[in-house]
């Protein structure tokens, strides 16, 4: 076999890479033609690549490694628990311990009577897991018909068949025969993108009542559940107006249907508390999670869900549905490991004290630059639009090319940020220092300045 490692050259890597890596979510030729970056190691809020570079990861991986690159303990609690169990499956009545610890310790966590889990190796996985459990559930109570989930528009809650049509992307759903029957979808609470004249209080009510018209459209009788994430992050870090939960969990209270709150990304301290819910004042019946549950050094997702589903579940004999790895001993070992250095470093009391309050003012302070139409951070998740005329919270409409051209330049300026149509975005690592937010916004400010004047020299601002 051939040996490939660091050492190679990074050209070489790269056609390698080109010749037998197919990526998700990405153009094979376009990249063939350009050559993939290598990354190959980090530590604490910093990835180094093939050629030496270092960069600010303000992305946190994928939304995902909460407590930084490089935690000594994370190995060594994977290493134990692969020595003494790598692996046994959870089905035919058997379980192990690093399941048992897991299971009670979210269950502790987690808000209101959501006390059972049900384990997954993803966000997708754990949101199929929900599309059949809550179909399952409405089935055992004696109404079978009650099947279809209403979701968002440009919500994003995976990418399998089924998570993938919950998922409100238009262009993933143009693909391979999405979405399965029995989703629907309403607007987002984009007032910044979609709002027009109305003022933002205003339009949240109109976006929250869609769920309502949707209800009713389709009957109370065939709707099994609502699910959404508490702030959509893929679609581009949109903060809902203050007046949209308050009036979707009204909603979800007056009609007979379950709220599903996807907190793979909101979850383990992104907003600042264990849960997204939390801080928005939300009441799911079930609540999705992954990524930040391990800090992404191994997969792990799952459901969690309410003690009135759990019984109701319970008691309706076989659930005809699991995955190999669900409940994976060494993903439980590494998420007890994490939670608990989440909790003795008080990295929550970190986010809401220091690291968010930092960020909202050095990352609202962007909104000055004459082509930053909007900057808005909560907790540990920041967005900011890019427009041609911001006075209109105009679109440039160039397919997001302009965006592009920022994302590359804070590559090149040591900072990974990444860009949604017009809106650059970030989700930094939770432990991450007010130094290096410092630099994270000083570096995004460079960039920002490059693509200026790129759209300058290009035509695409506005004229005044
Ligand atoms: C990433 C993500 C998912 C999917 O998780 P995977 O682990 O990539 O399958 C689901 N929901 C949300 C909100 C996500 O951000």
């Amino acid at each position: 076999m051939t040996l490939i490692s660091n050492h190679l050259p990074t050209a070489e890597l790269q056609a390698l890479d080109a010749a037998h890596h197919l990526h998700p979510f990405t153009d094979g030729n376009a990249l063939a033609a350009k050559g993939a970056r290598v990354i190959t190691k980090a530590s604490g809020v910093t990835l180094t690549d093939s050629e030496g570079r270092e960069m600010l990861d303000a992305m946190a991986g994928l939304w995902c490694v909460n407590i930084g690159y490089g935690r000594e303990e994370l190995a060594a609690a994977a290493a134990a628990q692969m020595r003494q169990l790598p692996f046994y499956n959870t089905f035919f009545q058997t379980t192990h311990v690093p399941a048992i610890s897991l299971a009670k310790q979210l269950a502790d966590l987690a808000p209101g009577d959501l006390n059972h889990v049900f384990f997954a190796s993803s966000g997708s996985e754990a949101n199929d897991t929900n599309i059949r459990l809550v179909r399952h559930y409405w089935a055992a109570l004696g109404k079978p018909e009650k099947t279809v989930i209403i979701s968002r528009q440009n919500a994003y809650h995976g990418s399998s068949m089924g998570s993938g049509s919950l998922s409100g992307m238009s262009a993933m759903h143009a693909q391979g025969g999405l979405p399965i029957p029995d989703i629907a979808h309403i607007g987002q609470p984009y007032w910044y993108g979609e709002g027009g004249d109305m003022d933002p209080d205003e339009f949240g009510l109109m976006r929250a009542r869609e769920l309502e018209e949707k209800i009713a459209e389709l009957g109370e009788n065939r709707v099994a559940a609502f699910i959404a994430e508490p702030i959509q992050g893929a679609g581009g870090v949109i903060i809902p107006p203050e007046t949209y939960w308050p009036e979707l969990q009204r909603i979800c209270d007056a009609h007979e249907i379950l709220l599903i709150a996807d907190e793979v990304i909101c979850g383990f301290g992104r907003t600042g508390n264990w849960f997204g819910s939390q801080s928005l004042n939300i009441r799911p019946d079930i609540i999705t999670i992954a990524k930040g549950v391990t800090s992404g050094y191994v997969p792990l997702g799952a459901s969690i869900v309410s003690d009135s589903i759990a019984e109701v579940l319970n008691g309706a004999g076989d659930f005809n549905h699991g995955y190999t790895y669900s409940g994976h001993p060494v993903g439980c070992a590494v998420a007890l490991e994490n939670l608990r250095i989440i909790t003795e470093e008080g990295i929550l009391d970190h986010v809401r004290d220091v690291a968010a309050p930092h960020l909202a003012q050095r990352w609202g302070a962007l909104a000055d630059h004459p082509m930053v139409g909007e900057a808005r951070s909560l907790g540990m998740f920041a967005s900011l639009a890019l427009s041609p005329d911001k006075s209109a919270r105009a679109p440039f409409g160039d397919g997001g090319a302009v965006a592009m051209k920022c994302r590359e330049a804070c590559f090149n300026n040591g900072l990974v940020m990444r860009a949604v149509g017009d809106r650059m975005i970030i989700s930094p690592p939770l432990c991450i220092t007010t130094a290096e937010i410092d630099t994270l916004a000083d570096r995004a400010l460079v960039a920002i300045d490059i693509a200026h004047g790129w759209a300058k020299s290009e035509g695409l601002m506005a004229a005044g």
